[in-house]
């Protein structure tokens, strides 16, 4: 029996990307490596139609919070002022980013199970003389999918440059890169795209990147020293090699499958699933579906049962749920639908709710 993880990242992967990462031995510095890197960087453009002319796609090593930390530390400029929106870990996170930088910030907080209020940010942005603003597109602490479209209109009105935490979005929601105000997204290899972790990256304007902060924060999180060495068929450190090998395979399986909107309706019909046996189970979703993300979802423990006891009866039945963070965690847990699970592996989920939670 395949144990299938539905906590949000790592994923469970196909056969094909697990044999991809250790298919070869490569060297960073042969051209094999070089030809691997191009395709990945113009497969990660593809994923949202961006032109090569406007966007570079920067990898780098590292999980998610690398590229945070790489987008924040290289893309706000030393004169540069930052707001930050917070409604969850990630948010919060973004903040410690910029503290640790000597960043000059201020960040709007709401309570993780908040909304982000836009008069809220539209006021701030007015008041605030800032230059880029940095929010979280999936808050993975709770499942909320925040409404990033009225935050880019605001930072058009107010001509402030958005920065995104798409983490655990990108390649299964919708992201308005159209927008000239979208200056960049951070993302890894290991969450919606399915590949293994090691390799995370950012995609960035090219404006975005000649306006970075100078002298760099940072040595190894300056996205500006990896895009120099990528433009040119180089690498300024050893990348993630193996993960490089299995990300190539895993975005050739997202486009195969029929790109971001086919990914996001496949979670979607998984999570509705997950809802409905729960609901009959008696157990309800922290947050409404029509503000939850498609890729991971909330929900109550049930009454009686705290969160050791669900997760462990889960995992002897095959599946890794996942707990909830800070004061949630006494309160709910966690059910992500990324990762290659099978029609298959969904009826056994069933099963395995109605095992874990019905017969208790
Ligand atoms: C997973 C995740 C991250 C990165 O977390 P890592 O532990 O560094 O992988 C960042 N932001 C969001 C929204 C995430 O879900």
């Amino acid at each position: 029996m395949r144990e299938i993880l539905l906590n949000p990242g790592p994923v469970s992967l196909s056969d094909k990307v697990r044999k991809a990462a250790t298919a070869k031995d490569l060297c960073h510095r042969e051209p094999e490596y070089f030809q691997l890197q191009d395709r990945i960087r113009e497969q990660l453009l593809a994923v949202y139609d961006l032109s090569p002319e406007d966007w570079s796609a920067v990898l780098l090593g590292g999980s998610g919070t690398a590229a945070m930390e790489a987008m924040v530390a290289t893309l706000v400029p030393r004169d540069g002022r930052l707001l930050v929106l917070e409604n969850g870990v990630y948010g919060e996170r973004l903040s410690k980013i910029a503290a640790v930088h000597g960043i000059e910030y201020q960040a709007l907080n709401w309570g993780w199970d908040e909304p982000v209020d836009s008069a809220a940010v539209d006021r701030a942005l007015a008041a605030g003389q800032f230059s880029h603003l940095a929010m979280v597109h999936h808050e993975t602490t709770t499942g909320r999918l925040n409404d990033i479209q009225e935050i880019i209109e605001l930072c058009s009105k107010h001509k402030v440059q958005f920065l995104l935490d798409g983490v655990s979005s990108f390649g299964a929601e919708h992201i308005d890169f159209n927008h000239k105000h979208v200056s960049a997204v951070a993302a890894t290899a290991n969450k919606c795209l399915h590949g293994i972790p090691g390799l995370c990256f950012v995609l960035c304007r090219h404006s975005a990147l000649h306006e970075a902060a100078v002298p760099a924060r940072t040595l190894y999180l300056d996205l500006a020293r990896w895009n120099d060495a990528q433009q040119r068929q180089g690498t300024p450190f050893t990348p993630a090699t193996n993960s490089a090998l299995a990300l190539a395979q895993a975005l050739e399986e997202l486009h195969r499958q029929g790109g971001w909107e086919v990914r996001r309706s496949i979670y979607r019909q998984r999570q509705q699933r997950v809802r409905e046996k729960l609901a009959e189970l008696g157990v309800e979703p922290l947050l409404p579906p029509a503000e939850s993300s498609a890729v991971l979802r909330s929900y109550y423990l049930p009454t009686g049962m705290d969160y050791d006891g669900l997760h462990d009866r889960m995992k002897l039945h095959g599946f890794v749920i996942y707990a909830g963070q800070g004061g949630l965690a006494q309160k709910m847990f966690r059910i992500s639908t990324m990762g290659e699970i099978s029609d298959y592996d969904m009826r056994r989920l069933d099963g395995a709710l109605e095992a874990a939670i019905g017969g208790h």
